[in-house]
């Protein structure tokens, strides 16, 4: 069978060789500890789990989604009394939100909605996978972005040609910064803004990090920045701040005919979200906040130790303020790809080899927080081992 040329240029996703070898070593019995994936194992909290079980029971819920396209009202007032209060930002739900299958669904709806075939568009090197595969599937060529740890890793706009920024559609971004953990400030929002105005260039900021940041970080939304909402949309979603990766539900706000425009593609592709776990998403976002605290308090104690373990074998490491992701500089400045492998064969430890969010990546390993202590320490330890 011969399939389309657009999935052509899309790279394997991550780790599909790796995840092979991982397949066979565990085949033969070798206990593997994977770092690369950020998914906490911790379960959804309870009372999330209690409101989807209600919920199914009401046969109402068992047909399409009801209200719109964009989702049931009552979900996307939830999500605009969460953003006013965690973020200070104003949303109609009437207009200014729709609710997603995951922000993950959000980046390939935006390219539908806003990008042409031969279009540029922007996304960050390093950057999630998801960008550069989607830009694909629209027909259009990326344009990378690096960002660099002499800059906190965020993007230099100014660096940025004016003949490319004239020539971008638009621009995928997202902090806090997977795989960098690196955090953005509202200056640097505000820059955003300018930048996306002068060149009319639609942003989507992706913000599924938003509750995970430390050391007394601000929540940080782009769209509470003046403006915003002129150029752009932000993401979200509640996989990662309420444990619910495997729920998919998450949403998109801002400019409100980007979101018109979304809820056109959806209407055309799914059908939107299950009722009950709308009704669970409500639950989440009313009276869950708690679950997040205590996220970050284990996510924090992780890091302190994954540092110290480091620190105490000479490798000195200081994390930006966001994500549960520790992004690494390799030892010795071996290749990503090397120093993986080798950790993965004489540890059998996996972690995401940096090279593998783009070619800025290089030199870097990222480390997910999202095992338990137990995995975690055992993974540790044998990297100490492999190292010292
Ligand atoms: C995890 C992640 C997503 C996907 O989130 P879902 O809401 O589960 O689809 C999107 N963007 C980034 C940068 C992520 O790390």
């Amino acid at each position: 069978m011969k399939t389309a040329k657009r999935l052509d240029n899309i790279p394997p996703y991550l780790f599909m060789e790796l995840r092979n070898k991982i397949a066979k070593a565990r085949a033969d019995g070798t206990d593997v500890i994977s770092l690369a994936i950020g998914d906490p194992v911790e379960p959804t909290p309870k009372p999330i789990i209690d409101e989807l079980c209600k919920t199914a029971y009401i046969p109402e819920n068992h047909c399409y989604p009801t209200d719109e396209e964009k989702g049931m009202f009552k979900f996307r007032e939830a999500v605009s009394k969460w953003y006013r209060e965690r973020y200070q930002v104003k949303l109609d739900p009437a207009k200014e939100i729709i609710a997603l299958i995951g922000s993950k669904e959000g980046v390939h709806h935006f390219a539908m909605a806003v990008v042409d075939p031969q279009d540029t568009v922007l996304m960050t090197d390093p950057g999630y996978p998801a960008y550069r595969a989607n830009i694909f599937l629209a027909g259009a060529k990326p344009y990378n972005v690096p960002i660099l740890e002499q800059n906190n890793f965020l993007p230099v706009l100014s660096d940025i040609s004016s003949d490319i920024a004239r020539e971008a559609k638009a621009f995928y971004l997202n902090y806090p910064n997977n795989p960098t953990g690196a955090v953005a400030s509202k200056k640097f929002f505000r820059e955003l803004v300018e930048f996306a105005k002068t060149y009319d260039i639609a942003i989507c900021h992706d913000n599924p990090y938003s509750e995970i940041v430390f050391n007394k970080q601000e929540r940080l939304s782009f769209l509470s920045v003046e403006g915003a909402k002129d150029v752009g949309i932000e993401l979200n979603s509640l996989s990662k701040p309420y444990n619910m990766t495997g729920w998919r539900i998450g949403m998109a706000m801002g400019n409100p005919d980007i979101i018109a425009a979304i809820s056109k593609v959806k209407e055309n592709v799914d059908s939107g979200v299950f009722n009950a776990v709308q009704y669970a998403g409500i639950k989440a976002l009313e009276s869950e906040t708690q679950n997040i605290d205590k996220m970050l308090n284990i996510y924090e104690k992780r890091r302190g130790f994954v540092v110290d373990t480091l620190n105490s074998i000479g490798w000195v490491y200081i994390p930006p303020n966001g994500t549960f992701y520790l992004w690494i500089p390799t030892l010795n400045g071996e290749s990503s790809i090397d120093f993986a492998t080798m950790l993965f064969e004489k540890a059998s430890v996996v972690v995401a080899a940096g090279s593998s969010y783009g070619k800025y990546g290089e030199g870097y390993i990222r480390i997910s927080l999202t095992v338990s202590d137990k995995r975690l320490q055992e993974a540790m330890q044998r990297i100490k081992n492999v190292l010292k």
